[in-house]
């Protein structure tokens, strides 16, 4: 994360610009990076140096930046057919990466960047639950379709040659291919009416229809009965419900997770679009649900401390996600949100616990609501540094080098927190 951030700072001096905002959530991060996992190793690219980024944004669309950064969108997300068809999209996307369309591609998109890139990062939980509702707002503004053109405009021939490399990753990978088809076919569905108004000539996507077909070649050729690893779409489903109980209105949740569905999923986004709605009492009462189908799931407590947290029920939330934490130990939103809810409530220790929560998080994911949290709970200068990185984050410089002078006007000159701040106002 903290590349592309710095990166994208940088880029802000130029422009201020409409904003491509990223979610942070543990148990969202953690699925994909199940699913994806193998396609990025037939790729050569290592399990340490994978990351996905999770934009929101409602456009069927995901992109790989530098190598190693998977991009996908919400509205990818929520559609997609199934976990196969998911790691179809991401084999494409790293087909272009192989087949060096990347280098004309980070020109393009550095300039695209330039013009209107900034990205912000936030708990997904805690973007409607935080004790701050302007935080909310920044998210829930979205990205409006950012650079869509630019960044994704690849040549047909391009656009070949990654569908080409995204049947060989999958196969290497021992994936079933025809995700790919899967892809398509739902491609032809939504962007079927704009395409047909589309020019041919000028359209840089070859026909869904003529890449169908070259797919179905492609894949004709592989040995017959050729069999493959079975991912289970459960997990999956969890995902996409708990993104569309967050980011789509209750109307369309209910569309989506009618009350006659009565899986977990359904459960889960209903649940969350209670909690959205104020409907605190469903919502606790479906979480506990949830909790009693499986008591192994981090999640599903991580959502109860939300409710809880927002209930007013301060010791509830902590006992909610601490059994969180002991379920999940790597997750940083869930100890983001821990922190916030101990500065709250202000019991003796829980300060010191708070601080070491957000430190330990941020070692993980350096994302401005923790930074945000530990503002809240420093009072001895290094609130200052702690907001002016929380600004620094959300790219408004300005704020930033405030905070950053104000925390070395009152921080000891060798503290760390002192340099640090330097280091924001050197940028
Ligand atoms: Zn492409």
């Amino acid at each position: 994360m903290r590349k592309i951030f710095v990166f994208l700072i940088a880029v802000f001096f130029c422009v201020p610009a409409r904003a491509l905002s990223v979610i942070n959530d543990t148990e969202t991060e953690s699925v994909l990076r199940k699913i994806i996992m193998p396609v990025a190793l037939a790729a050569d690219i290592p399990e340490n140096r994978l990351k996905i980024h999770i934009v929101n944004d409602d456009d069927f669309n995901a992109f790989v930046s530098g190598g190693e950064d998977v991009f996908i969108y919400t509205g990818l997300l929520t559609r997609i057919k199934n976990t196969n068809a998911l790691q179809a999209v991401v084999a494409h996307e790293l087909g272009h990466m192989i087949g060096g369309h990347m280098a004309q591609m980070s020109a393009r998109m550095e300039a695209e960047l330039k013009r209107t890139l900034i990205i912000q990062a936030l708990g997904i939980g805690l973007m409607v639950a935080g004790g701050n509702p302007s935080l909310g707002a920044g998210v829930l503004a979205g990205a409006g379709g950012v650079a869509q053109q630019s960044l994704l405009s690849f040549s047909r021939d391009e656009e070949r040659v990654a569908d080409e490399f995204a049947v060989d990753l999958m196969v290497d990978a021992n994936i079933n291919p025809t995700g790919l088809i899967t892809v398509f076919e739902q491609m032809q569905n939504i962007t079927g009416a704009a395409e047909a108004k589309t020019n041919k000539n000028r359209s840089n996507h070859p026909l869904t229809v003529e890449r169908i077909k070259n797919a179905r070649e492609k894949i004709a050729q592989i040995k017959r009965n050729r069999k493959y690893d079975a991912f289970d779409d459960k997990e999956y489903e969890l995902v996409r419900a708990k993104l569309i109980g967050y980011l789509y209105n209750e109307r369309q949740i209910l569309d989506k997770y009618p009350y006659r569905a009565t899986d977990d999923a359904a459960i889960y986004a209903r649940a969350i679009g209670n909690m959205r709605g104020g409907a605190l009492t469903a919502a606790r009462d479906a979480t506990q649900n949830l909790i009693q189908r499986n008591k192994k799931n981090p999640y599903y407590y991580e959502l109860l401390g939300d409710i809880e947290y927002q209930m007013g029920h301060y010791d509830d939330a902590v006992a909610a996600y601490e059994h969180a934490l002991k379920l999940n130990k790597k997750a940083p939103q869930i100890q983001t949100a821990l922190a916030l809810v101990l500065a709250e409530r202000g019991k003796p220790g829980d300060n010191a616990q708070a601080i070491e929560l957000c430190k330990t998080s941020l070692l993980a994911t350096p994302a401005p609501l923790t930074y945000w949290v530990l503002a809240k709970l420093y009072n001895d200068g290094r609130e200052y540094w702690a907001l002016a990185e929380f600004y620094n984050l959300n790219g408004d410089t300005k704020k930033a080098r405030t905070f950053a002078k104000r925390a070395q006007q009152k921080l000891d000159k060798d503290s760390p927190e002192y340099i640090k701040s330097g280091d924001i106002l050197e940028k």
